[in-house]
């Protein structure tokens, strides 16, 4: 593949992209990420993401590099240069490669890494899993206790899905104290009649770009919106359920944990939110 990536104010094939054992990214999962995906060649919700990454810098001391022009500037070098109509950026921003290996923060001098690449998703907005729905398992959240940090340490949420995969499941919705956290990479959602519920914002959730905005569309449609803590057992008697995400926008979900929701067919409130959320964010992407 003949990708070019950014590292470091460089912009360079794949291949030829580097960055040091040392990184505490590597070494202690040091690190925070944003995702951000195109349409249409353009950048959906980048403002969201810019300032999820200063609040991520802000909670874990780390100094942000850039600032939005400066972000913006290579998000859309690698659009243009990878030709991305339809896809991912990940930006990923580590504390650095300071040396020797040392619990304690390096000085605040020492340089941070900075990679951002691209990853072409033809037909992101028209995926299958839209129009099919999605199966999701339930497993306990055993993930450390600031989640509302987009941080690097994956290795639960990768965990989870391989648990879901392995049931023949597309993804798990985590549970913890006997309620639905978030999905393994999204955030999870029941309806009941015109009521979305799905759980407030706190450190036990990351505060999904997406749900800020999908449920600014709900309400905006006179959809009631709940935001509070539900169980398995309610998810499973809801009429409909769904996720949002950067990269699945709204996607329904037919079947929690063995139980078909809707004869297993996505509803109409999980469609109509995916609709207005494409319409809303191409016309306003930049
Ligand atoms: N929760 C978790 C655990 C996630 O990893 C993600 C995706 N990064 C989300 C929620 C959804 O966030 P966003 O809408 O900003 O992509």
């Amino acid at each position: 593949m003949n990708r070019t990536v950014y590292v470091n104010g460089d912009y360079l094939p794949e291949e030829e992209a580097k960055v040091s054992i040392f990184d505490r990214a590597f070494l202690m999962g040091d690190g925070v990420y944003e995702v951000t995906s195109v349409l249409g060649g353009k950048l959906i919700d980048f403002d969201g993401h810019i300032a999820r990454l200063q609040r991520s810098c802000n909670e874990l001391d780390l100094t942000n590099p850039l600032d939005r022009e400066g972000w913006l500037h290579i998000h859309r070098e690698l659009v243009e240069r990878n030709a991305i109509d339809e896809g991912l950026i990940y930006l990923q921003l580590t504390r650095g490669a300071p040396g020797d290996r040392d619990f304690a923060f390096p000085p605040a001098s020492t340089p941070p890494t900075v990679v951002l690449f691209t990853q072409a998703k033809p037909g992101l907005a028209d995926s299958a899993q839209a129009k099919t729905g999605i199966r999701v398992i339930a497993i306990d959240d055993l993930r450390w206790g600031r989640r509302d940090i987009k941080t690097t340490q994956l290795l639960y949420p990768s965990m989870g899905k391989m648990m879901a995969v392995k049931a023949g499941c597309d993804d798990a919705w985590m549970v913890e104290d006997g309620f639905v956290t978030e999905g393994t990479s999204n955030n999870a959602y029941i309806v009941k009649g015109n009521r979305i519920v799905t759980r407030q914002l706190s450190s036990d959730i990351l505060h999904g770009i997406t749900r800020a905005a999908v449920l600014r569309f709900a309400r905006e449609a006179q959809m009631e919106v709940e935001e509070r803590p539900f169980t398995i057992a309610e998810a499973q008697a809801a009429d409909e359920a769904f996720i949002t995400s950067a990269s699945a926008f709204v996607t329904p979900v037919v079947e929690i944990d063995g139980t078909a929701l809707g004869g297993g067919k996505p509803g109409p409130v999980a469609a109509r939110l995916r609709e207005i959320y494409l319409d809303e964010m191409r016309k306003a992407a930049i």
